[in-house]
């Protein structure tokens, strides 16, 4: 079965997409840490990141890095953390989570937006993608 992520990229689950190419999709995680808590995750299926091969695992990071310091630009904080977990979605992903303390990195503290909120926030972290 198709994962939730599958469903993203495909389309038939909405997101918040902030970018992809041929094999990566960024997107904004719908129960943030932190405003501008951002998904990167390759559009390969795999569960777990050890075991993704080699091209595609350097891939994701290379990718990531150019989110995150988009990210970095339009949100204001200390500096962006990068995690990756994986216990509730089995379908690799890099979490992108601007920080400015340390409960923002620990998935216990989380911040809600509205529609037009989340809106808001993907396009700003877009805008900054394009210099
Ligand atoms: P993990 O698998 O690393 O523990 O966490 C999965 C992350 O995916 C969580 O932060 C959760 O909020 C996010 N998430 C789960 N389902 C969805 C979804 O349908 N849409 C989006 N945008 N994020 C999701």
């Amino acid at each position: 079965m198709a994962s939730i992520f599958t469903k993203i990229i495909s389309g038939e689950i909405p997101c918040y997409k902030i970018a992809e190419n041929d094999d990566f999709f960024a997107f904004l995680d719908i129960n943030p840490n932190a405003k501008g808590h951002t998904l990167c995750i390759p559009k390969k299926e795999v569960n777990k990141i050890m075991d993704l091969d080699e091209e595609t695992y350097l891939g994701l990071m290379a990718f990531s890095r150019k989110i995150g310091r988009a990210l970095e630009k339009a949100v204001a904080c200390k500096r962006v953390g990068m995690t990756v977990i994986g216990l509730e979605v089995p379908h690799v992903h890099v979490h992108l989570i601007p920080l400015n303390d340390m409960k923002d990195a620990t998935f216990q503290q989380k911040v809600a937006f509205t529609d037009v909120e989340f809106k808001a926030i993907a396009e700003s972290i877009k805008a900054e993608l394009l210099y």
